[in-house]
């Protein structure tokens, strides 16, 4: 069974559901005043896919605000198809590739491969040194106790997660 099976890469609901949990592990946050306890999830019928109201700032969010995921009309688990061949790839991936893996536009797989490349990338020159024995750059402890640094040190992100954690808002 293919593991794009998952729920997440099929259903919308659940790919949010699935987004939440990795940007928000101790539940949402708002990305407006970082508020954390008086917020509701909007659940009427014309309330788009997502959306939750801080009651500290009045101001309505989704998972995707802050996220490589803002401003994009493509659906969620279109995302996380994408992220995940992706991060499975061992080399770069052409746009090519991508558009014909997911069934989407050319100008969209292009928008999705320099936008995923470029958190995957880019999160690991935030966290791994260069090889050899120059000095590394000084790292604070709390930064020591950040998931990536753990996983393994690379020229890249490596799995799922940790593009995850590339994506989410500093
Ligand atoms: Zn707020």
């Amino acid at each position: 069974m293919s593991v794009l099976s998952e729920r997440y890469f099929r259903n919308e609901q659940a790919a949010y559901e699935f987004v939440e949990k990795q940007v928000w592990p101790k539940g949402p946050v708002c990305p407006h005043c970082h508020e954390a306890g008086n917020i509701r999830k909007l659940n009427g019928s014309s309330t788009r896919m997502g959306t939750y109201k801080c009651y500290h700032c009045l101001k309505p969010f989704t998972v995707k605000i802050g996220t490589v995921f803002e401003a994009s009309r493509l659906p969620m688990h279109i995302w996380l198809q994408s992220i995940y061949l992706v991060a499975q790839s061992d080399r770069i991936m052409p746009a090519k590739e991508l558009e014909e893996a997911l069934g989407v536009s050319a100008k969209t797989a292009k928008v999705l491969a320099y936008r995923l490349h470029k958190a995957m990338y880019s999160s690991i020159d935030r966290v791994a040194p260069e090889s050899g024995k120059a000095a590394a750059p000084r790292r604070k402890k709390s930064d020591l106790a950040h998931p990536v640094y753990s996983a393994k040190a690379g020229r890249r992100a490596t799995s799922m997660r940790d593009v995850f954690l590339a994506l989410q808002p500093a």
